[in-house]
């Protein structure tokens, strides 16, 4: 067992009683965070010995890690597919869980196009509801005086729908947010946000978005912390300021509420908040109306000490235009999550985003770890994965993280890589590495290779009617742009130079390939807005041998060169952009709807 005590001080002191007993639970949690995980085993599998799954693993009531271990297997989502979709059809026995299934959480991760739904239990809210109450005691330990002021936070609900056994199926901050545990939260003066519960709860993301930034306005002065749950948020609420600044300020100016806020219960909570400042409608203009928006957060809400947001993973790519608009202010990464199971938490939230590292909490679930290698799916047929537990991680190395949960799932690879860190008392903490298979990502859109090389293949359809093909092609996220957007580099041969594919073909190879793009992509498109038209960039014949030649001159092996199918290394950007011949972007929007398609 690795006791690495030495290298993390503990908790402290805290800034009040109630904060006291959140510190000594973390402390608690991680000084014995083997015996945890070894009750939480035990607990899930005499919770779960009825149910359909663990009987197929002839478990016989034994709820120890060896007997768990040597008989049941690791598993993907794929394979729990036919179960899900019995559950998700109505069956309502006990197939994954003793305990009956209150709805399915809609992942960022999909499966064959569509999010993968994870059915959840009751029970579960009031463990996510532990790992929240315990992020600002941590968060008060390094920033005093949070309870002086308030959370001007940016949260949205999305769109839910039922499966065909009556399910609700919704992302996970949607249940939480529309949980009496959120809509009845007792008051504490540490947590008080900007935004009326109507705001937050409001289904139509400009409604709700126009009001949130009016009540941040209103409180500027007041606005300790700014966030969202990702930086994608948090810059899309900074655009939307952008374009919205002067209506905004009419409804401060005069105290009447923009006529596009229909929902009446946000009317009738407005009504009661927003009161006429002309002083401050005037300031609001004033900073708005400058061309440069370099530190517009700081200049707006003065007090800010830090944003709330999680920066890490393929967050890491908004950093700078953060640190633009806000003037370099600290980014705290609070939590790590996930619609399977929250994992846990940053005991040293203001520290540098490349130095975050997340502290699993073992009572939230029970944790292995599969030791990762580059280039390897984790499994050897020679000798089987050895999966290692909570407590036995090495520093420095690199593991997928495989979880088994009170909801059912079972030994279940969630497919993010973790590196180890360091420990804080016997609890590993971890740097989130990335996601496994994950090409390009704006907002929480996960495209992988696969997906790109179907849209490739079948917006290059379109080209035939030109005798045209795709000789090569490569992406890349930009995010210079807010939103972001995809952009996919294509080297064209065309057979005939008079009959070679107009603008318009090209436009429609954009949205061709945005209609091929799994539906979490095509959300953030048509109902989040959170990702821009995706472009296609012709570059010139000859532009990807190019490219190969560079990353020979840099040490690849000319043997196993691949092209890379994404890119974002600045001089391979330049390179491919200085050999530009013509940019094209997708002409409409994506079909989208709530519905599943299967
Ligand atoms: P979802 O299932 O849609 O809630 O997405 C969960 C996934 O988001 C995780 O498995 C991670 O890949 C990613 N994620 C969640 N929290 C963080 C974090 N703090 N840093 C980086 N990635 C994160």
């Amino acid at each position: 067992m690795a006791v690495d005590s030495a290298i993390s001080s503990p908790l402290g002191p805290p800034a009040c009683e109630k904060d006291a007993k959140a510190l000594r639970f973390i402390e608690e949690m991680t000084r014995n965070a083997d015996a945890v995980q070894e009750r939480v085993l035990a607990d899930i599998l005499t919770q779960n010995s009825k149910t359909e799954y663990l009987r197929r693993f002839k478990l016989n009531g034994a709820t120890d890690r060896e007997s768990f271990k040597s008989k049941l297997s690791v598993i993907s989502y794929e394979d729990l597919q036919p179960e899900i979709q019995r559950i998700a059809n109505g069956d309502r026995s006990a197939i994954l869980s003793a305990h009956p299934i209150s709805e399915f959480l809609t992942s960022s991760g999909t499966s064959a196009g569509e999010r993968k739904l994870m059915p959840t239990i009751k029970e579960e809210l009031d463990r996510r509801q532990l790992l929240y109450s315990l992020l600002m005691p941590v968060m008060n330990l390094y920033v005093p005086g949070l309870d002086k002021g308030k959370g001007l936070y940016f949260l949205f609900v999305k769109s839910e729908t039922r499966t065909p056994g009556g399910l609700l199926a919704r992302p996970v901050l949607t249940s939480y947010y529309k949980s009496e545990q959120f809509k009845t939260r007792p008051y504490d003066p540490y947590n008080v946000y900007t935004s009326p519960n109507e705001a937050i709860l409001c289904p139509d993301s400009f409604q709700s978005m126009y009001t949130q930034m009016l009540c941040g306005l209103q409180d500027r002065h007041q606005v300790l912390r700014v966030g969202a749950v990702f930086a994608s948020g948090l810059l899309r609420a900074i655009r939307f300021l952008q374009l919205n600044w002067q209506q905004l300020s009419n409804d401060i100016e005069t105290g009447v509420l923009n006529r596009k806020i229909t929902d009446p219960s946000l009317r009738e909570c407005m009504g009661e908040i927003l009161k006429p400042d002309p002083e401050l409608a005037m300031f609001v203009r004033q900073e708005c109306s400058k061309e440069s928006w370099e530190g517009i957060i700081t200049r707006i809400w003065p007090n800010t000490k830090y944003l709330d947001v999680i920066v890490t993973g393929a967050m890491a790519q908004y950093i700078p235009t953060l640190d633009y608009y806000s003037g370099g202010l600290p980014k705290a990464c609070t939590m790590y999550a996930s619609s399977e199971c929250y994992f846990g938490l940053n005991l040293n939230p203001m520290c540098k985003p490349s130095e975050v590292s997340y502290t699993i909490m073992p009572n939230m679930a029970y944790f292995e770890f599969l030791p990762h290698e580059s280039n390897s799916s984790g499994f050897n047929r020679d000798s089987p994965p050895k999966l290692v537990d909570l407590v036995d991680v090495e520093v420095g190395k690199e593991y997928e993280l495989v979880i088994t949960t009170y909801s059912g799932l079972c030994r279940y690879r969630v497919g993010d890589i973790l590196r180890v860190t360091g420990f804080h008392n016997s609890a590993p903490q971890f740097h989130f590495v990335r996601r496994k298979n994950v090409l390009l990502s704006i907002d929480s859109d996960k495209t992988d290779e696969a997906e790109l090389q179907t849209a490739v293949e079948n917006a290059s359809k379109l080209l035939r009617e030109f005798n045209t093909s795709v000789v090569e092609y490569t992406s890349y996220a930009d995010t210079k742009t807010i939103p972001g957007h995809y952009v996919i580099y294509w080297e064209l041969l065309v057979k005939d130079a008079a009959n070679s594919p107009t603008d318009d073909v090209l436009k429609q190879c954009c949205l061709a390939m945005e209609e091929s793009l799994n539906s979490v992509y095509r959300q953030g498109r048509v109902s989040d807005n959170s990702i821009g038209p995706l472009e296609i960039r012709v570059v010139k014949c000859g532009t990807f041998e190019e490219l190969m030649d560079y990353a020979i001159s840099r040490g690849a092996s000319i043997n196993q060169y691949k092209v890379p199918r994404c890119v974002n290394f600045t001089p391979v950007v330049e390179l491919l952009d200085s050999r530009l011949v013509s940019a094209h972007f997708s002409p409409g929007l994506p079909h989208w709807s709530p519905e599943r398609r299967r």
